[in-house]
């Protein structure tokens, strides 16, 4: 009698206790799974304020978003996001008709941009880590920044179409230019009109009023800027801005 009352006991004590087990579990799942979502649903957010230029000046991505901003730029969004700008762009490149005296032109920005420096980030934890001039100059005198895929498609499809591309970079020229001409050659930007880098006059002027001035420059011999394109909102802000500008992401770093 009492042998059957222990082991009915032990029974119920197994079950209450997997009972609990589980159903502790299943809280603590939800509750993780809750916290990740609820991490990256903070980061998309704040991924389209940057994006939208409401966030400004920022100096690194929120540690917390490391994962995102990684998996958004590793896994495939980004490109997305670049195949579809480019697609409204070329879009709107056949709306044009370019004239025959040869002074339609375009603006590109060059990193990430033309080329890219992914995977100079990935060691900056993507944004995480703030600026470090000396490390990417060292990354940029490597001469080895891909070509961004989209935008190079988009670079070709724009000289064959007889228009005059003006690559523009705050770069400095006198450090960084021929590795930069290197470069982008390398990865196939053949046939631009101009590569444009910071010279010594523009040293410490900020990107929109170097980037102001030299699309200024551009106008007055004559060039009709129709399109501008760039990852920061530096390049696409101040004088001079063409017809229409357009945003490429990034959402590892800010240049005023
Ligand atoms: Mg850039």
């Amino acid at each position: 009698m009492i042998k059957e009352m222990i082991h009915g006991l032990r029974e119920m004590l197994i079950f209450l206790f997997l009972a609990i087990f589980s159903k502790a579990t299943e809280v603590k799942a939800y509750t993780r799974g809750g916290l990740i979502q609820e991490g990256a649903a903070y980061c998309l957010s704040w991924r389209l304020a940057v994006e939208a230029n409401n966030v400004r000046a920022w100096r690194t991505v929120p540690s917390q978003c490391l994962r995102y901003v990684e998996t958004y730029m590793l896994g495939g969004q980004y490109e997305r996001d670049l195949d579809l700008i480019v697609g409204q762009i070329l879009s709107y490149v056949n709306e044009i008709a370019p004239s025959s005296d040869g002074m339609d032109a375009w603006i590109l920005d060059v990193d990430d941009t033309c080329i890219s420096n992914v995977l100079y980030y990935r060691g900056k934890r993507f944004g995480c880590d703030p600026y470090d001039p000396a490390g990417f100059k060292a990354w940029a005198l490597k001469g080895g920044c891909p070509a961004i895929p989209s935008v190079l498609r988009l670079f070709s499809y724009l000289v064959q179409s007889g228009f005059k591309v003006f690559l523009v970079t705050g770069r400095d020229q006198e450090t960084l230019g021929q590795v930069t001409i290197d470069n982008l050659h390398y990865e196939g930007f053949i046939g631009y009109n101009r590569l444009i880098l910071r010279t010594a006059e523009f040293k410490g002027k900020s990107a929109v009023a170097y980037k102001s001035e030299i699309r200024r420059q551009i106008e007055e011999e004559g060039y009709r800027i129709w399109g501008n394109v760039g990852d920061q909102w530096s390049d696409l802000q101040g004088e001079c801005l063409g017809n229409r500008t357009f945003k490429l992401p990034n959402p590892m770093y800010f240049v005023p």
